[in-house]
């Protein structure tokens, strides 16, 4: 007989405070708005709160696997600049 089930409720919530957490720095912090309105990886239009700091500007993701592939690989994706700001 095993009883391991009260850890399975805190492995859900803990994800759901570092997104909650993500999302508030994603407001505050500094460093410009995205370069780019569509993801590097997949094409798919870009949610703020899964960024990057780069040297060209802040790249921008649909979702943090998208964020996390570029992280390990960023030469093999290229961002596309949205067209506005000219
Ligand atoms: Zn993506």
């Amino acid at each position: 007989m095993s009883c391991g089930k009260p850890f399975k409720t805190m492995k859900t919530l803990i994800p759901a405070l570092f997104l909650a957490l993500i999302s508030v720095t994603a407001i505050f912090a500094k460093g410009g708005p995205a370069i780019n309105d569509k993801c590097p990886v997949d094409g798919k239009t870009v949610r703020i709160i899964y960024r990057v700091f780069t040297d060209a500007g802040t790249v921008a993701f649909c979702c943090v696997d998208c964020m996390e592939s570029y992280k390990t690989s960023p030469s093999r994706y290229t961002v596309t600049p949205k067209p506005s700001g000219r």
